[in-house]
């Protein structure tokens, strides 16, 4: 299913090709602060259809992961990571996808912080 999203301000925007089946709430540093709701998919499911120059990237700790979010209104509406074997796949955080009821969303709990 295709979805769109993106920032508070509406400068990020993208769509996604996604099936959401859960929605992982994740205890590390970052997640906990942020609230955010994730679901991940291969690079290919995902288009960032304005705001590149609106991103800056936000890394920490291991330096694994691209948290990037709008200069403009501070929302971190998706991020960039590699899986253990290579694979190239965009973090999405739901609670900036248009028209979702999270309400519906079975969450899986992710203990992020034990890594
Ligand atoms: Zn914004």
């Amino acid at each position: 299913m295709r979805h769109t999203g993106g920032c508070h301000c509406g400068k990020v925007r993208f769509e996604v090709e996604l099936n959401i089946k859960k929605a992982i709430s994740c205890n590390c540093s970052i997640c906990m602060k942020r609230g955010s709701l994730l679901d991940f998919v291969p690079e290919a499911n995902f288009k960032l259809l304005s705001g590149e120059s609106d991103l800056k990237d936000y890394m920490f700790n291991k330096k694994v992961i691209h948290h990037f979010f709008c200069t403009n209104c501070g929302i971190l509406s998706f991020g960039n990571g590699v899986t253990p074997d290579g694979t190239k796949m965009v973090a999405i955080n739901l609670r900036c996808l248009d028209g979702v009821d999270l309400s519906k969303i079975k969450i899986q709990e992710y203990n992020g912080r034990s890594i």
